[in-house]
């Protein structure tokens, strides 16, 4: 299982917009965006002026940091995608929203991909009843996910809760009361999706 390595905070500063890498920290004032506003590294007063292709880029390495996903991984939906009926950027979006660790994370069942993606890989996470322990899966419209072990019930549940009191957990899945089960009611558009990226200039950026 690949991740994103080193500073987390530091690809926040980067990208100048909370990312949510670290779960609770990143609703706190110790918050690296909330103290620090600067974009890290030297020179910074040098940075060249952003348009065309470092717009593009830029979007790119944003929606990568997001989701947690590294280069190669993208490409590989950004493939699947292309090859898909409808509008490329739109399946983007959509194949990288039902991603397992993704689901994980807006089902409220993790505070962070990166955990999502611990609870994973560590097989506590059940799909329509089976283990899964891969990040990259994709989960379709009516699919069940399930945290199955015992071993993580109390710390997801408090997860859970919080989700729930910041009204996180969107429309398109559906998490049961009591349970630590939800289900995926059906596939988001991109009215359901809020995360602040310009999907267009992303295929854009791969289209020359
Ligand atoms: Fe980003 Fe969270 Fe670090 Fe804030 S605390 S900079 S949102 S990773």
């Amino acid at each position: 299982m690949s991740r994103i390595l080193g500073a987390k905070c530091r690809l926040c500063r980067r990208e100048s917009m909370k990312l949510f890498l670290k779960g609770a920290r990143c609703a706190t004032a110790k918050c690296a965006i909330e103290r620090r506003q600067s974009v890290p590294g030297m020179h910074q007063e040098r940075r060249r002026k952003q348009e065309g292709y470092v717009i593009q880029l830029r979007e790119k390495q944003r929606m990568k940091r997001l989701y947690g996903v590294l280069e190669g991984p993208f490409v590989r939906i950004l493939d699947r995608a292309g090859r898909e009926a409808g509008n490329t950027s739109e399946n983007l979006l959509r194949l990288l929203e039902c991603r397992l660790d993704n689901v994980v994370t807006r089902m409220g069942f993790a505070p962070s991909h990166a955990a999502a993606r611990a609870l994973v890989g560590h097989g506590h996470v059940q799909v329509n009843g089976h283990r899964v322990d891969v990040a990259s899966y994709v989960v379709r419209a009516g699919d069940e996910v399930r945290i199955a072990s015992p071993k993580v019930k109390e710390q997801v549940e408090g997860w859970v809760k919080s989700a729930r009191d910041r009204g996180a957990i969107p429309g398109w899945v559906e998490v049961s009361d009591g349970e630590l089960k939800g289900t995926v009611r059906m596939l988001p558009t991109r009215d359901d999706i809020s995360i602040p990226v310009d999907e267009n200039l992303v295929v854009t950026y791969y289209s020359k």
